[in-house]
């Protein structure tokens, strides 16, 4: 299996370099040459599956000659071991023909661990059979940092910078992420906002010296491994709802739309999907541009689902190289376009094939804890500001009652406490194992919002480690 850029000027690559290298050289992202493809018997072959020999059935394809099934068995088997529930991902039922999938039993309680406890777990095995190392460093606002440092904890070949703004990331996330005390993670708390972080981090890339020489990478969601890792709970789930017997729906709250993603992926590989719903908050760039064609990027408004508090969402672009059947010029043409202008507009052709699959639905703060408190009044689920969107989407959109509806729950309530608490009365309790989350020790540095004390800290850390 190889993989092509959709901006259709980088060269092709096998599995394990598109790991390592993220981001194409064209500035575009990488896709496999082709899909995979699952018959119906094939389908009805895979639905006994545990959810381990599920995702090695379907993770084979896109790694074959690069990572051997022994090999790729191993990884999932060690990456999903330590999730709390026997299911992985249990399908829950609210209603008639609606389902709520828990993607929120691994160790930071977001749906971000499926796909980033099996990356780091990736890396580690292409990092020492090529005998190499990685600095990774992120900003964070939240939930990708505590994901990602989860991840790359205690792995000899990876280092881990993780910036977040000082004093502005909630009391969980902050301490999900500075009471890790492994030797190879580095907490930064930085004097400024997420902006200041995410620019510190970017002026890190683009100091092409420092970056070849630390070895630097990123671990954000347009790296494809993640993408295939997620492919997986949607065959998991739609074979529970009824699959391959009968089609099912999929509603999933979106940010960068690495999630949703996913679900077309397996639908391009056989799945039977009639319908995937995005949900957004008062961040609706994708909601607007349901509705208009145009694609504009705004302002970020901070809301009670922060991990969807975006301002474009950059996995869109794989979406758009699909529908456009994978004509990279036309793609080119629109993103020159975007960075020029800050918008660009799709033909008519191309939104009535969106709408041949997929629809959406925007909610506020206040519609969103009244979908939290409603669902949990009619069912007693509780649900996180994040999956109520979900929720609330799917109901507002779905085509057909006949078709099971899944929605995607991608965070524990207990990750955003005070919303929840404030929208249904009811204080959600962190699971057993994060139960002592608020009495451990936490450890970070502060370090002044400047490029160099950041740089200057990174390679002073690096040196003590040994790893410069
Ligand atoms: C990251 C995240 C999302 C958005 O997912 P995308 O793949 O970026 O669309 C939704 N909910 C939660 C809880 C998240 O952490």
């Amino acid at each position: 299996m190889k993989y092509i850029s959709t901006r259709g000027n980088a060269p092709k690559l096998a599995f394990d370099d598109v790991l390592l290298t993220g981001l194409a050289r064209d500035g575009g992202l990488y896709l496999p040459e082709t899909w995979p493809q699952f018959s119906t018997e094939d389908l009805a072959d895979m639905k006994g599956l545990s959810y381990t020999d599920l995702a090695v059935k379907v993770m084979l394809p896109f790694v074959e000659e690069a990572i051997s099934r022994e090999d790729l068995s191993a990884i999932v088997s060690d990456t999903y071991a330590g999730f709390d529930s026997g299911d992985i991902a249990p399908l829950v039922k609210l209603g008639e023909n609606e389902y709520v999938l828990e993607l929120f039993h691994g160790p930071t309680l977001a749906f971000k661990d499926y796909a980033l406890q099996f990356l780091g777990r990736m890396f580690d095995h292409v990092l020492t059979k090529r005998g190499a190392k990685l600095t990774i460093a992120g900003a964070t606002s939240g939930d990708t940092g505590s994901a990602a440092i989860e991840a790359c904890r205690d792995r000899d070949n990876i280092e881990i910078f993780i910036l977040h703004p000082n004093g502005k990331v909630s009391e969980v996330q902050r301490r999900q992420m500075t009471t890790v005390l492994s030797d190879n993670v580095h907490n930064i708390a930085l004097d400024g906002n997420f902006d200041d972080c995410q620019n510190t981090v970017k002026a890190l890339f683009a100091d092409e010296a420092f970056r070849d020489q630390v070895h630097l990478s990123a671990v954000n969601s347009i790296n494809w491994a993640r993408i295939m890792a997620q492919v997986v709970y949607y065959f998991w789930a739609a074979f529970k709802a009824g699959a391959p017997e009968t089609s099912v729906a999929f509603s999933v709250p979106t940010g960068n739309f690495g999630n949703v993603l996913a679900g077309v992926v397996a639908k391009k590989m056989g799945l039977p999907i009639s319908q995937f719903i995005i949900g957004s908050n008062a961040n609706d760039i994708l909601i607007r541009f349901i509705e208009s064609g145009r694609m504009e990027a705004k302002n970020v408004f901070a809301t009670t689902s922060p991990s969807m508090d975006i301002q474009i969402s950059s996995n869109f672009e794989r979406f758009m190289f699909e529908l456009l059947d994978r004509d990279s010029s036309a793609l080119n043409d629109a993103m020159e376009e975007f960075k020029e202008t800050g918008h660009y507009a799709v033909t008519e052709l191309f939104m009535e094939r969106l709408k041949e699959i997929m629809d959406g639905e925007r909610f506020d703060d206040d519609a969103t804890a009244k979908i939290i408190g409603e669902v949990h009044k009619e069912t007693g689920y509780l649900l996180d500001t994040h999956s109520a969107i979900g929720v609330g989407a799917a109901r507002a959109r779905r085509w057909d009652e006949t078709v099971p509806m899944i929605c995607l729950a991608t965070a524990h309530p207990a990750k955003f406490p005070d919303a929840v608490e404030a929208a249904s009365g009811v204080h959600p309790q962190l699971p057993e194992h994060l139960s002592d989350l608020y009495v451990k020790e936490e450890r970070y540095i502060e370090l002044p919002g400047s490029f160099n004390a950041v740089k200057g800290y990174i390679e002073t850390t690096l040196k003590e480690r040994g790893k410069l």
